[in-house]
C-alpha cells in the first residue's frame, strides 16, 4: 500500500457543511448562545460578526469542540460531532491564543500537527513543502518565526492550520493584531486562498468591513442570538432591523409614522420599497452615500424628497460629509465623493436644499436598538 502524499490526499470530500440546531450555552446567568440554528454550506466562507460579548467566540468554540453547550446538535456533513473532542473533529484552527512557537523553525511549527498525527517523515516533508507553496513562502522551512514579518507569521499560522487537509477551517479574529494596511492585504490573501482551497471556513470578527470584504455570508450576532444572516450586499442594502442598519456601515435612521400601509415623514407621504416595521412607527434607513443633494423644492417622481438646511461640511479626503438639518429638526449626514463636478455643485453653509432618496432604496425597519 502506498501512502498518499499531501497533494494527492483527497481521500474524503474537500469540505463539509456545518449544521447546528438549538445550541444553548450559558455562563451563570449570562446566556452566551440562545437557540443557535445555522446552516453553513460546504465550501462556504461564513463570518460571525457582532459587538463584543455577543457570543461569537463561544459559537466558534462550540464548533471546535472546546466548549460543550447545554443543549443542541452540531453536525459536520451527516456526522454528529457534539460529543467529540477537538482533535477528532478534523478542523484547522487559527486563533489569537493559538500562537506559533517563536524559537522554533517554520518547518517545526508547520510539522507539529502532523507529528501529533504520527505522519511519516517523508509525508510530513512533502506536506510542508506543499503548504508553504500555497501560502507563497516556499523555501522558508529553516527560518525562525522570530525572523519573520507580521504578515509572514500570519501565513505560517494559516499553513499550520491547513497542512493536514482539514475539511473545515475556524478562525477567531486572526488579523486583529496586524496594522491596518497589512490587515487589508491579508484579507485579500485569505479570501483568494479560500477560493483556491474551497474549505468550509468560519471567521470571527468584530470588524464589519472585514466581514463584508471576505465573506460569502455573514451571521450577525447580538446577545447570543443571530440577528440576521445574509450575503454582504443584502446585509448592507436590505437590513432587516435598525440594529443591523446601524451596525453595518453608516446610516441615518429617520423616524416615520406608519398608517394604513403608508409611511409619513411629518405630513409628507414617503414611498417605501420594503418595510419590516409593523403599524405605528418605523425608521427609514438613509445611507449617507445614497442621498442626493438638490435645489430646495425640487421634486423628482422616482425619489422621496426632504427639505433642509446645510449646516456644516467636513472634508475627509476622497469624500466630504455634509450635515443637513431637516425641517423636522433631525440632523442627517450626506456623503459625497469629491470630484470637480460635485464640489462645484455643493451649496454653501446656511443654504436651503432638498435631499432625496430613490424610492427603490427607501426601506423602513423595525426599531430594535434598545432591546
Ligand atoms: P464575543 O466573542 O462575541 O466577544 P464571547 O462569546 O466571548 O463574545 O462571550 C459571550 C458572553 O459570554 C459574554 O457575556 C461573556 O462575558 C460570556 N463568557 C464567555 N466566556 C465565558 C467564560 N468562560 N466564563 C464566563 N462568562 C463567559
Ligand atoms: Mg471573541
Amino acid at each position: 500500500m502506498t501512502e498518499p502524499t499531501a497533494s494527492s490526499g483527497d481521500i474524503g470530500p474537500k469540505s463539509l457543511p456545518i449544521t447546528t440546531r438549538s445550541v444553548n450555552k450559558s455562563y451563570g446567568s449570562v446566556a452566551a448562545l440562545r437557540d443557535i440554528d445555522i446552516d453553513i454550506r460546504s465550501g462556504e466562507f461564513m463570518t460571525l460578526l457582532g459587538p463584543s460579548g455577543s457570543g461569537k467566540t463561544t459559537l466558534l468554540m462550540v464548533l471546535a469542540g472546546f466548549t460543550r453547550p447545554e443543549t443542541g446538535s452540531v453536525k459536520f456533513g451527516n456526522q454528529e460531532v457534539i460529543a467529540k473532542p477537538p482533535h477528532e473533529r478534523g478542523i484547522g484552527m487559527m486563533f489569537q491564543n493559538y500562537a506559533l512557537f517563536p524559537h522554533m523553525s517554520v518547518f517545526s511549527n508547520i510539522a507539529y500537527p502532523l507529528k501529533i498525527r504520527k505522519w511519516s517523515k517523508t509525508r510530513i516533508e512533502a506536506a510542508v513543502d506543499d503548504v508553504l507553496a500555497t501560502v507563497q513562502l516556499s523555501g522558508y522551512q529553516s527560518r525562525r518565526i522570530s525572523q519573520l514579518s507580521g504578515g509572514q507569521r500570519q501565513r505560517i499560522a494559516l499553513a499550520r492550520a491547513i497542512v493536514f487537509r482539514p475539511q473545515i477551517l475556524l478562525m477567531d479574529e486572526p488579523l486583529s493584531a496586524l496594522d491596518k494596511n497589512l490587515r487589508e492585504t491579508m484579507q485579500v490573501e485569505l479570501r483568494s486562498m479560500h477560493e483556491r482551497l474551497g474549505l468550509t471556513t468560519v471567521l470571527v470578527t468584530h470588524d464589519q468591513r472585514e466581514a463584508l470584504t471576505m465573506s460569502d455570508r455573514v451571521a450577525v450576532l447580538r446577545g447570543g442570538e443571530i440577528a440576521q444572516i445574509d450575503s454582504p450586499s443584502s446585509l448592507y442594502n436590505a437590513p432587516q432591523t435598525a440594529f443591523i442598519a446601524d451596525f453595518i456601515g453608516e446610516s441615518n435612521l429617520l423616524t416615520v409614522s406608519l398608517r394604513d400601509g403608508r409611511a409619513f415623514y411629518r405630513d409628507q407621504v414617503i414611498e417605501v420599497a420594503e418595510s419590516t416595521a409593523g403599524q405605528g412607527a418605523g425608521l427609514l434607513v438613509m445611507r449617507p452615500e445614497k442621498l442626493e443633494v438638490g435645489k430646495v423644492g425640487e421634486r423628482r417622481s422616482d425619489r422621496n424628497h426632504f427639505d433642509g438646511t446645510l449646516e456644516r461640511v467636513l472634508f475627509q479626503g476622497e469624500s466630504s460629509l455634509a450635515f443637513v438639518r431637516l425641517s423636522g429638526g433631525e440632523l442627517v449626514t450626506v456623503r459625497r465623493h469629491l470630484n470637480e463636478a460635485s464640489q462645484a455643485a455643493l451649496p454653501s453653509v446656511g443654504d436651503q436644499l432638498s435631499l432625496s432618496l430613490h424610492k427603490s432604496e427607501s426601506r423602513v425597519v423595525r426599531d430594535d436598538r434598545r432591546l
